[in-house]
């Protein structure tokens, strides 16, 4: 399988130097394409307004590049939106979650908690801000349990319906109610897209390491504060045993490393 690295939405976040990326995998896999994540699409790009709420643009302000989203790379690359048969989700926030749009063909999978979460009718005010409806409108999703056999001490969802054995879901619970790792067994070994489990690299490394205005935007953003922290620990375990390379949804530095 080939994996490619694509940034499909450079954010500039006041206080955060350099800004930041919407990290998203596009992978060539036998039975056609896989993404993992989706940033922002071409309906952001071209009706912003009509998508992300007032404060998500102000706090996140998003460059909205047409050139960044993932179906201008799937393009580019001479492949078609028909050709992206299945889409992972490490969670349904809306700089993840913006491009399901573009491919209409698509299976999107996501945990049954965080699809939940997104779609209840009460969900709080914040919920309503970060999983804005307009993005899943016409998307077909298929939701999963949050429970699988071992990978590496976590519990990984396997043998997902039409995806080959080498992609699993590797639920990592906290920022989200239903957030989840995406494993990928490359070429190179075993990749783990953390998604947005930790914001900085150095939060995963020894010693760990952070910067202010991430790790207070990783605190405003968690929904269960003691499973995200206890993630953060298991990754920052799961890095010295050297055996899988794993990066976060933001952090340029790891994209640029991978890319
Ligand atoms: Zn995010």
């Amino acid at each position: 399988m080939k994996v490619h690295h694509l940034n499909c939405g450079t954010m500039r976040p006041p206080l955060v130097a350099g800004g930041i990326v919407a990290h998203c995998l596009l992978i060539e896999t036998d039975q056609g394409l896989v993404l993992v994540d989706t940033g922002f699409g071409t309906h952001e790009v071209s009706n912003p307004k009509g998508t992300l709420d007032p404060l998500s643009r102000k706090l996140l302000k998003p460059l909205l590049d047409i050139n960044e989203t993932a179906i201008f790379q799937v393009e580019k690359r001479g492949y078609g939106a028909e050709d992206v048969r299945h889409i992972l989700l490490t969670h349904l926030d809306m700089d993840h979650a913006g491009g399901l749009r573009d491919f209409p063909n698509a299976t999107v999978h996501v945990l049954d908690t965080e699809l939940a979460a997104a779609t209840n009718p009460n969900k709080s005010a914040k919920e309503r801000m970060r999983f804005p409806e307009a993005q899943r409108e016409g998307v077909t999703f298929e939701t999963h349990k949050a429970e699988g056999e071992d990978w590496f001490g976590f519990q990984a969802v396997k043998n997902i319906p039409g995806l080959p054995d080498d992609i699993l879901m590797v639920p990592l619970i906290g920022h989200t109610r239903g957030h989840t790792g995406i494993a990928v067994n490359s070429a190179d070994g075993w990749l783990l897209h953390a998604g947005d489990a930790y914001f900085y690299r150095g939060e995963i490394e020894t010693p760990p390491s952070n910067i202010f205005a991430l790790k207070l935007t990783a605190r405003q953003t968690e929904t269960i504060r003691e499973q995200r922290l206890s993630n953060v620990e298991r990754l920052k375990e799961l890095k010295t045993r050297g055996e899988v390379e794993i990066f976060c949804a933001h952090d340029p530095v790891e994209l640029a490393r991978l890319a």
